[in-house]
């Protein structure tokens, strides 16, 4: 190994990583000056292999997965332009309201998730902090910007505010589950509270449950949840889940999303395993014609009767399963009361006041699938499942059974749908 290929090693990974700390201007010459890498295959086979062999999460994900929109990445674009150059910004940005305002950049903390931007308002000196989310607008002034006094320490000013927000919103209850292996982690990364219970529920084994009353909702306690790699699921509070456990949340409409399906599916079978009378329902929805609805009256029109839909099942765990396809599972219930459930979802979907452009309503409906587990599955599935007994259950046999109870739903709702649409229907043997 020689000094280039090191450098092209740290120049690949910098890019790589932390292409967001960089001034655009240096992102800018390393686009235009063509790649020196005079790279030979050598270097390219270890480059390839170092690539494959890390990995890099928890606090950092967010930052090095570019799934911010374009919108906040030109945001953050500007505002590096302002900070690396020393010129005045102009904020539009929401607090409570829209409000404007000029501001001195300082400094930029990356935290978890969030961009957080730190500087002053206007001729004040006093360093304030802002975060990306809030900003709605940007301009480059050609003024000079304030500098912060001597003594300002961007990491300390940060580390401050960012632990001690003014008055941090306190979780009265909060619940997480988390599986074995995470046990070490919560256990030497306490969290601050009034009291803490970790206890290990009958009915899923493998995993432990958190109860912890009176948490301050701070961006500490956000990295402590990064700090499980998503093997943490927040049960309560719903709205804290939806903001942490991002990659179980689809993010148009805030529903779980496939992966959070396989997870729930899961719980629901090693619960029936353990136990013979535990049984559950899948509802499967689908919306009528929305091809037609989108070729109609746009796609953006489109996400937004996605979005209505999904609220019309706020009251349940619903999982965005496709395009506009969702799931619903009803832990302890049959497939005849699933049937009443689904009836509720669907009136309420059907008197959705949805208009378009031009004002006019555009009715909505849908159609639903249900089956009951273990009751509609194929005899095959029944048998095999009674072959199991009381043994481990392998992931691959949980995805299968939730595979094949999925499918009979699926021909429940193919039923419903030949037989008219905007109705449910119960899978039958008949309708196989
Ligand atoms: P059916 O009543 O038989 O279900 O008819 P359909 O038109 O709903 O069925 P199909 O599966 O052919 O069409 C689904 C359409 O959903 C196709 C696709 O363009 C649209 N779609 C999928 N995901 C999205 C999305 O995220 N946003 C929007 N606007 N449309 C989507
Ligand atoms: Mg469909
Ligand atoms: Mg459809």
């Amino acid at each position: 190994m020689n000094q280039e290929i090191a450098e092209t090693f740290i120049r690949f990974f910098a890019q790589k990583y932390f292409s967001h700390l960089f001034p655009q201007e240096i992102l800018d010459i390393l686009q235009t000056v063509p790649d020196t890498s005079n790279e030979s295959l050598e270097v390219k086979a270890l480059l390839d292999k170092w690539d494959s062999k890390i990995s890099i999460q928890s606090h950092w994900e967010g930052v090095l997965e570019d799934y911010r929109s374009d919108r906040e990445l030109a945001l953050l674009q500007l505002y590096k332009r302002g900070l690396f150059n020393d010129c005045q910004l102009h904020f539009q940005y929401e607090d409570n309201g829209q409000k404007e305002c000029i501001f001195n950049p300082f400094g930029l903390v990356i935290r978890n998730e969030n961009f957080f931007f730190v500087g002053c308002f206007d001729n004040n000196r006093e360093p304030m902090l802002l975060s990306l989310e809030k900003i709605i607008n940007i301009k480059l002034l050609d003024s000079k910007a304030i500098a912060s006094e001597s003594d300002f320490h961007l990491a300390n000013y940060a580390e401050t505010y960012l632990n001690h927000p003014v008055s941090p919103e306190i979780i009265e209850t909060l619940i997480v589950e988390f599986p074995k292996k995470a046990y070490f982690y919560v256990k030497s990364h306490p969290i601050k509270c009034e009291q803490l219970t970790i206890t290990e529920p009958q009915d899923t084994p493998g995993h432990f449950l958190l109860e912890a009353k009176n948490v301050a909702n701070t961006i500490r306690l956000h990295q402590w949840f990064s700090g499980f790699h998503d093997d943490a699921q927040i049960l309560s509070p719903v709205y804290l889940r939806r903001l942490i456990n991002r990659s179980y949340i689809d993010q148009l409409t805030n529903l779980y999303n496939r992966k959070a399906f396989d997870r729930l599916g899961h719980r629901e079978i090693e619960q029936s395993l353990r136990n013979q009378e535990h049984i559950f329902s899948l509802l499967i929805m689908d919306i009528d014609h929305f091809k037609t609805i989108n070729d109609l009256h746009g796609h953006n029109f489109g996400d937004d009767v996605l979005i209505k839909v999904s609220e019309c099942f706020r009251d349940y765990d619903a999982i965005r399963y496709g395009g506009e396809e969702f799931v619903v599972l009803l832990s302890n219930t049959g497939a005849e009361n699933a049937q009443k459930a689904a009836e509720r979802i669907r009136n309420n979907i059907a008197e959705l006041l949805l208009k378009n452009e031009t004002g006019q309503r555009v009715p909505i409906t849908i159609s639903i699938g249900i089956a009951e587990f273990p009751r509609h599955l194929p005899k095959k599935d029944q048998q095999a499942l009674e072959n199991l007994g009381k043994t481990k259950l392998t992931d691959k046999t949980k995805n299968g059974l939730m595979m094949a109870i999925t499918e009979q739903a699926d021909k429940a709702l193919y039923y419903a749908k030949t037989a008219g649409r905007n109705q449910s229907a119960i899978f039958q043997d008949s309708i196989a």
